[in-house]
């Protein structure tokens, strides 16, 4: 088996393999661009009357699939497992715990994010004008998701999507689309209107056409190269989009940590998901002073994870989800140990069948190496020691990218401080990896690792369309700048430089005999 996925253009269909084992697990339509249009129309008829719902009647759907998917905890796990390669166990706390945790949040708050905003506007409120902010859902929003996290990953951006309005169109990963059939069949026997859940199955050609079936959002998760051109097809209707791309996610741990503990997170972080979460630990930096420690306790801990297939019980780390990020890791190891790496432990592909690659670790690293500057999306942990604070934070952000981030210390301010140096979307203090399974906080990268956010409140107002509602109470008068701009006027205005825009009611009433003649000109 070369691929994980089988591509015909006579039958048309994807199949889904489990890379665990090699067994195929089904196959599904490669859905046509006709065919993408066509689920586009029929979320777009479907929108209007479910954005006429009130928040709670909409919440209620969601609730109600968010119990079903309770329900059918132990099936969708498996599924998850079986499609991805990774453990059962993660299956469950890193992907349908969090989407549990979003159906409940977002079913219960978006009423409350969402609310009418209104502005103050200084002086001009003074003058009977007031300002409110309104958000009206976006129409369509086509989300294009990947296959690291199946569920999770569309599930949660489905659901903020559904609350704020809106009718969506997934394009799963090719990799994983059973997995998200699933959520699109959860929905349907929680009752969600026909039309507003539209799942594509297929590859990149399918996403790319639904990005020209001109969505009014796209929300795509996915590797840079991908993200740039999405960005760029995108450009071309002016269809906004939210960029959640790789990383290379660096982890500090200066000499005052503990080390247990920092060993045990750098350990999770690095190895959970076989390494492949955008959030990894890819990079770890420890104090030359606690390097040794730190090490053997990383060693021993790596030690004990027992590599098996995803859905054996007791498996900590699966197979990899696919044979070309296997490739690439192998890659990065080989190159890292040509310049001069040292393989700790690992480093070799696994005698079992399957993609599995062993948990590894790497010293003797250095920013020359693949490994330490492109994404590895692998379980490898490459360790390098630092001496100073400012050449931890220089080489944390020696990257061109930027998703997350961690110090280690049992100082909270001095990991506060660090943390606001470090360039990322999120920066952690002794933590790793699972703030993306927090509904309330905002997700997102900056440089190579994107733009917009999702998750929490900015996350729904990326799904929204600000209106501003301006009313102006006193509609028997006049603007004091509208026409006629003779001699008078051009005093008022004068004035007003000088004093209105000082913000000072003070200052502003003396330009008062000026403005009562503009308003009321004596006639001659
Ligand atoms: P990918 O870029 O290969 O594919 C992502 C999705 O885009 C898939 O559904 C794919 O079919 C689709 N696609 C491919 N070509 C397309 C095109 N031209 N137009 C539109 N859609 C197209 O990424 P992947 O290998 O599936 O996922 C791994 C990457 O995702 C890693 O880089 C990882 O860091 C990143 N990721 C980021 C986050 C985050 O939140 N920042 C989360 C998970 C994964």
């Amino acid at each position: 088996m070369s691929t994980q996925v089988l591509q015909s253009e006579q039958t048309r269909e994807i199949v889904s393999y489990d890379p665990g084992t090699g067994a195929e697990l089904g196959r599904v339509p490669l859905t046509s661009p006709e065919e993408v249009a066509q689920a586009v129309s029929r979320a777009r008829a479907a929108q209007p009357a479910w954005a006429g719902l009130s928040f709670k009647e909409r919440g209620r759907v969601i609730l109600k699939a968010r119990e079903i998917m309770l329900g059918q905890i132990d099936e969708l796990c498996t599924l998850i497992s079986r499609e991805t390669g990774k453990p059962v166990s993660e299956a469950t706390s890193m992907e349908v715990v969090p989407t549990l945790e979003a159906m409940h949040y977002f079913s219960h708050h978006t009423a409350g994010l969402l609310r009418p905003q209104k502005i103050d506007i200084g002086q001009y409120g003074l003058m009977g004008r007031s300002s409110r902010i309104i958000y009206k859902p976006m129409g369509v929003v086509g989300i294009i998701s990947p296959w690291n996290f199946p569920l999770g990953t569309p599930a949660e951006e489905v659901v903020m999507a559904l609350m704020s309005g809106n009718a969506v169109v997934l394009k799963p990963s090719e990799l994983t689309p059973l997995t998200a059939l699933k959520i699109g069949e959860i929905f349907t026997r929680a009752g969600l209107p026909e039309g507003l859940l539209e799942i594509v199955t297929g590859d990149g050609s399918t996403g790319a056409a639904l990005i020209q079936a001109r969505v009014d959002k796209i929300m795509f998760t996915g590797s840079v190269a991908t993200g740039k051109r999405v960005a760029e097809a995108a450009a071309k209707h002016l269809t906004p989009v939210v960029l959640e791309l790789g990383g290379k996610d660096p982890m500090v741990v200066l000499a005052d940590a503990d080390i247990e503990n920092a060993a045990r997170g750098a350990v999770w972080g690095a190895f959970a998901n076989s390494g492949q979460a955008c959030a990894s630990v890819e990079r770890c930096y420890v104090h030359e002073s606690i390097a040794p420690h730190f090490l053997a306790r990383v060693l021993a801990q790596t030690q004990a994870l027992r590599q098996e297939v995803g859905t054996k019980e007791g498996t900590d780390v699966g197979a990899m989800t696919n044979e070309r990020q296997l490739r690439l890791v192998e890659e990065h190891v080989l190159d890292a140990v040509e310049r001069g790496a040292k393989v700790v432990i690992g480093g070799e592909r696994s005698s079992l069948s399957g993609y599995f690659y062993p948990p590894t670790v790497l010293t003797n690293v250095d920013h020359r190496m693949t490994i330490m500057r492109e994404e590895t999306f692998g379980p490898v942990l490459p360790v390098m020691t630092f001496k100073t604070e400012d050449e931890a934070i220089q080489l944390a952000n020696d990257s061109v990218f930027g998703l997350t981030a961690s110090v280690w210390t049992r100082d909270i301010a001095r990991g506060r401080r660090l943390a606001e140096r470090i360039e990322a979307g999120t920066v952690m203090v002794n933590e790793v990896l699972y703030t993306h399974g927090i509904a309330q906080t905002p997700w997102g990268g900056i440089k190579e690792s994107g733009y917009g956010r999702t998750h929490g409140r900015m996350g729904l107002l990326e799904l929204v369309s600000p209106r501003h509602i301006h009313v102006n109470r006193i509609s028997f008068l006049p603007d004091l700048w509208w026409f006629r701009y003779d001699p008078g006027a051009q005093k008022l205005f004068q004035g007003l430089a000088t004093h209105f825009t000082t913000g000072s009611l003070i200052k502003t009433s003396r330009l008062l005999p000026l403005m009562v003649r503009r308003l009321f000109p004596r006639r001659k």
